[in-house]
């Protein structure tokens, strides 16, 4: 019989509510809203310098775990791990501009990027001038006075060009403009971009980071290298005094300024916070993320390479084949691997197209990249719909175009699943009936 005496209403809230003391090897889950303050120094001391854990909006144990590991792995200072890869350009881009400021672009971004961009940012009063992420030259013509940011992915949908990372970051640099890379295609593994010269690092965690494809998640990496003395008129929110006339971010943080800014106040006023339970999936699957991106390039090669070699195919835009225009730079930053996502074009068309993604058996048919499985789209009617025809052709999306995301499987599984698909094409819409000598990267 219990000796407690509270009532059962009590008791059930509160024998208990503690687990034995042991210390589990895996990630444990703090999924918790918030954190017992010992005493009422511990409570004015975390809400006076924010140390220590209140609440999960504002600090998790779990989600810092995974937010330690990943600046480790992005060779950062710190990351702001958020609940989704919008989530994170937001934040990103809210970090350095505001109303009245404006940023410069690459043309081949995320269609949701873009939609922020032009849409929601704009709205804010944060203006955008989109440059083909290429042209060097292009980048440095649309810095303005009031430029903020530059932004930019390092491997584009679809004709999978390749960001010179220390080209762009230097033009920027040279403005006391900060580049901020989506780098979700390539993952730490296969780019740190801090390295070369980029500022912030943002990716969709839902991608190659969690890997499963259960959970949606994002991360912000800041480096850690704000100069207030260089830059900091640029950026008068890190160094104006506070509200109360006490120190800026940039007199308490230093050269952590812009990541602590994130933290404290764009990340949790906005209020994307990732669940504790989604961060551990992301934790997890960050603990075979080389082996997977191992794997899933060089499957992504061998397919690649079969796709160039097929009839049935006009192009193939991968960056790691000797052909695409970009290969020196894909050598050149990314030497372990051109990733796993790429297009290729079927000369038959939007009709073979369907016939192609409606065929297959074991490469799943859905938007979603970066999962252990392979998955395959059609961008003309999906990702690229809200595009001109114009934009389309640029970004290298034909009818015929088909987006593929080669995942973990033994890879003869997926050469079989393709050739059964483009064997049983019907006849009219099978193959191109003059095929360009060399069909690999033509840039039409
Ligand atoms: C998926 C994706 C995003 C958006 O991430 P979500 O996690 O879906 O919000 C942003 N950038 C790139 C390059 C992506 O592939």
């Amino acid at each position: 019989m219990t000796t407690d005496s509270r009532g059962f209403s009590t008791r059930q809230l509160h024998v208990a509510s503690t687990t034995a003391g042991a210390e589990p090897r895996a990630l444990p889950i703090y999924l918790t809203a918030g954190f017992r303050f010992s005493d009422l120094d511990e409570s004015a001391e975390h809400f006076g310098t924010g140390a220590g854990f209140g609440y999960s909006r504002t600090g998790n144990p779990t989600v810092d775990a995974v937010e330690r590991r990943l600046a480790s792995l992005e060779g950062g200072d710190q990351a702001v791990l958020v609940s989704s890869g919008q989530a994170a350009v937001v934040v990103a881009l809210l970090a350095v501009a505001g109303a009245g400021d404006h940023i410069v672009v690459a043309t081949q971004i995320y269609e949701g990027t873009r939609g922020l961009i032009t849409h929601n940012l704009e709205r804010m009063g944060i203006t955008s001038t989109f440059v083909d992420a290429t042209d060097l030259s292009a980048w440095r013509s649309a810095v303005r006075p009031n430029t903020r940011a530059f932004f930019a992915e390092t491997l584009s949908n679809a004709r999978n060009d390749v960001l010179d990372v220390a080209g762009v970051a230097d033009v920027g640099a040279a403005h006391g403009v900060p580049l901020i890379v989506d780098s979700t295609f390539t993952t730490p593994y296969l780019l740190r971009p801090l390295e070369h010269g980029a500022a912030i690092v943002v990716h969709s965690a839902s991608k190659f980071l969690a890997g499963q494809g259960a959970v949606l998640g994002g991360v912000v990496v800041d480096d850690g290298r704000f100069d207030a003395t260089r830059d900091g008129h640029l950026f008068p929110h890190l160094t104006e005094p506070d509200r109360l006339g006490g120190a800026s971010y940039a007199e308490r943080y230093g050269h952590r300024a812009r990541g602590q800014y994130i933290r404290e106040s764009v990340a949790p006023r906005l209020g994307p916070t990732p669940s504790p339970l989604n961060a551990f999936f992301i934790g997890q699957g960050i603990e075979t993320l080389s082996l997977r991106v191992e794997r899933q390039s060089a499957n992504a090669l061998t397919i690649a390479r079969w796709l160039a070699a097929r009839p049935e195919v006009t192009r193939v835009d991968y960056a790691g084949l000797e052909t695409h225009p970009h290969h020196d730079l894909a050598r050149r930053y990314l030497p372990r691997g051109s990733g796993s996502v790429f297009t290729f074009t079927l000369a038959g068309g939007r009709e073979a197209a369907r016939h192609v993604v409606e065929s297959l058996g074991v490469i799943t048919h859905m938007t979603h990249l970066g999962d252990v499985r392979s998955l395959i789209l059609h961008p003309e009617s999906t990702s690229h719909a809200g595009r001109t025809e114009a934009e389309r052709a640029e970004a290298g999306v034909a009818p015929g175009t088909l987006r593929l995301s080669v995942g973990i499987e033994d890879v003869d599984d997926l050469l079989a699943d393709l050739a059964h698909a483009f064997d049983t094409l019907p006849v009219h819409v099978a193959t191109v009936p003059e095929r360009p000598a060399t069909a690999e990267s033509v840039i039409a």
